[in-house]
């Protein structure tokens, strides 16, 4: 599980929670996703949409920039 104040694994500074953007849809703001497996084409969809999928949370370091990714269950 992701620990918010988590230091950097680069520099040790201070980090700050946030998100990454999945801008593939035109102006639709959604949160980015971890998808379990492979990649499946559908017909219609583009890709199959797994059972095992996360939302992922970015810690930014403060610092230095370097982001750490957790994907974590959703609420
Ligand atoms: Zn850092």
């Amino acid at each position: 599980m992701m620990n918010p104040k988590q230091k950097c694994m680069i520099c040790g500074g201070p980090t700050q929670l946030g998100f990454s953007l999945d801008r593939g849809e035109g102006d639709r703001r959604r949160q980015e996703e971890w998808w379990a497996g492979k990649p499946t084409k559908s017909f219609m969809m583009g890709l199959k949409k797994p059972r095992e999928r996360y939302m992922i949370v970015t810690l930014r370091c403060t610092r230095c920039g370097f982001l750490m990714k957790f994907a974590n269950p959703e609420e």
